[in-house]
């Protein structure tokens, strides 16, 4: 997971950690107690002591997105904890990047019975200041994922396709409008086809171009967390606030929140909040609004209210297109031939087609070796074997003959109904997405048909797939229950 490996590899230790003051190290744990690990790893544990000034504790956290969002939920917490500690302690600050230049020679004191803290007249350039230095850019990447906002996830870096390009272009629209175009904005599509990066994407975009603005992103699950601990902290104004105040709202995977009903309420509430106040909020789910099971009729229908796009899956062209990209960005040389190889074998989703590419450079950097298809081959050996082994021709006719209800002989048969011919042909489709065989084993296998049927039956697919709705979901169900 992408979370972990910033996590790890991120902040590392503040350059102020060796003069952290006693409270806030005890609040600290405080807070890690209150929260829970998951949480503590996502926010507290990035935020770095900076400086104590006139009663003002400043921390230094890795970006915009985490001020604001440890702001508008933390803050007030944060607050009344180091108060409790420390009295003199009344406000605090958050500051995106190093907090300048204080703190290494000035240690702050001990809490004292008395007067702490001098007073001194504060600063209140820091925050103007120290804000450039952080702004997401390829060398510090790093820092970002545990903040629930990939640094990577850009609109630069997202490479449109016919597959994704509705939905690219309709966050685009959000993004940069100054009205609210369309509410909300409901992504769906399969695992691993760009609905998280498009939303950290819109986030990253507003941030830049409107600093001030309150873009809040979050998983269903967090949402529904945090609901909870509302709930058991009676504390649920307070949640419905935060919620309420922002100006887009983004809620990742909302087919999570199906079936927790109290949650479901509260988020319907907050959907309605928002959207009467004509706040942007962005919804991303697996599947389709009216597809979506265990999910109340009324907040069904409404989240189709707005624009309904869907990340279609990827094609080769796209597919080679994104490793082309990612290559480029990270400046390695990779031959168009293991591209393409790689394009071809890793059909699932982008997610494993990156990790592969990551693997080769890795291990070319590694060993200081040129990367040529047969070390991919050979790296990547049992990345492809699951691939392969993820699904037969025979499996795939046969799952496509029981979902439209014919027998598989047909599809080896000569018969050419409609009945049969559609099912089959979307049976050779989903033979060229999955397995890496030749158009001409295909044809084969349906009957000792020419490879030229088999291409008419791919494109055939995939106009029916532009066109009916319908036809393009059963397509799609197909594949995934193929592919797990
Ligand atoms: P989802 O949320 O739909 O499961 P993600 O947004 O997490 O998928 O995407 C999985 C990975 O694939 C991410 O690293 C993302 O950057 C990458 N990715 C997906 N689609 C694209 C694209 N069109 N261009 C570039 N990268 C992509
Ligand atoms: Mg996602």
């Amino acid at each position: 997971m992408v979370q972990s490996v910033g996590a790890k590899a991120g902040q590392g230790a503040s350059p102020a950690s060796g003069h952290e003051p006693r409270e806030w190290t005890k609040v600290r744990e405080r807070l890690r107690a209150e929260y829970g690990e998951g949480t503590f790893r996502s926010w507290f544990k990035l935020i770095s002591f900076g400086d104590l000034r006139s009663g003002t504790m400043i921390f230094s956290v890795p970006t915009r997105f985490m001020r604001d969002w440890v702001k508008s939920n933390y803050a007030d917490r944060i607050l009344a904890l180091l108060a409790a500690e420390n009295p003199e302690i009344k406000a605090i600050d958050l500051v995106v990047g190093k907090v300048t230049p204080v703190p290494m020679q000035a240690p702050v004191p001990p809490p004292a019975p008395g007067r702490a803290a001098m007073p001194r007249p504060s600063a209140p350039a820091i925050r103007e200041t120290a804000e450039p230095t952080a702004e997401p850019g390829p060398q510090n990447d790093r820092l970002d994922p545990a903040t629930g906002l990939d640094a990577r996830f850009t609109f630069q870096n997202f490479v449109v396709g016919k597959p994704n390009e509705l939905a690219f272009h309709a966050a685009r629209r959000v993004a940069e409008s100054t009205t609210v175009p369309f509410n909300p904005l409901f992504l769906y599509g399969g695992v691993g086809l760009g609905k998280t990066h498009l939303m950290h994407a819109i986030a990253w975009a507003i941030l830049e171009r409107h600093p001030s603005r309150r873009v809040l992103y979050l998983s269903a699950e967090k949402f529904m967390y945090q609901f909870i601990r509302a709930l058991r902290y009676k504390d649920t104004m307070a949640f419905k606030e935060q919620f309420r105040s922002v100006d887009v709202l983004m809620i990742d995977d909302v087919q999570f929140i199906s079936g927790k009903d109290s949650t479901q309420e509260e988020f319907f509430h907050t959907f309605n909040a928002l959207v009467d106040q004509n706040r942007q909020v962005v919804i991303s789910a697996d599947k389709s609004p009216s597809d979506l099971e265990g999910l109340e009729e009324r907040l069904r229908s409404r989240l189709g209210w707005g624009l309904v796009a869907d990340l279609h899956p990827t094609t080769y062209e796209l597919r080679l297109g994104i490793l082309q990209s990612k290559a480029e960005n990270q400046g390695v040389r990779v031959p168009s031939k293991v591209l393409e190889f790689l394009a071809h074998k890793i059909t699932s989703n982008v997610r494993e087609l990156e990790g592969a590419l990551t693997r080769i450079i890795a291990h070319a950097t590694l060993v200081g070796r040129e990367i040529s298809l047969e070390s991919t081959q050979e790296l990547l050996q049992d990345l492809l074997r699951a691939n392969d082994r993820r699904v037969t021709i025979e499996e795939i006719q046969k799952r496509v003959a029981e979902h439209f209800n014919i027998r598989v002989a047909d599809m080896h048969s000569a018969r050419r109904a409609r009945a049969v011919a559609r099912p089959r042909q979307v049976a050779m489709y989903l033979a060229k997405q999955l397995t890496q065989r030749s158009l001409p084993e295909i044809g084969r296998k349906f009957g000792g048909r020419d490879h030229t049927t088999v291409m008419h039956a791919v494109k055939k697919v995939e106009e029916l797939r532009q066109i009916d709705r319908g036809f393009a979901e059963s397509v799609e169900l197909l594949r995934r229950m193929l592919e797990t």
